[in-house]
């Protein structure tokens, strides 16, 4: 596993999301008016991945996505490693901190 250097946590493991979230995440910016869906891939080399994305990512990826779901699931694994590469990496820390924030708020 890839680590990164976080100017709050230190060294730590990376996780991926999507771009949007990736920005907030290190600009320490509230996920609040995004839509957070939890993307589920069917990845070639590891059984399956669950990465956090926003709503607005399924466009830049050519997917149709339903605003009332609260969770995607990609079972192509061709697709699902496209989508894969167009994810962003973030300290873990920090994505897991503003997930539960962001589910957290009242
Ligand atoms: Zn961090």
């Amino acid at each position: 596993m890839s680590e990164i250097i976080c100017t709050y946590h230190g060294m730590q493991s990376i996780s991926f999301t999507s771009p949007n979230i990736s920005e907030r995440v290190s600009k320490k910016e509230t996920l609040n008016d995004l839509i957070v869906v939890k993307l589920v891939l069917h990845l070639p080399f590891e059984k399956r991945g669950i990465f956090w994305v926003d709503s607005d990512f399924f466009a830049t990826v050519d997917i149709q996505f339903e605003n009332t779901l609260k969770s995607y699931e990609v079972k192509n694994e061709e697709i699902a490693f496209d989508i894969y590469t167009k994810l962003y990496a973030v300290c873990s820390k920090c994505l897991k901190e503003a997930i539960s924030e962001h589910f957290l708020r009242p």
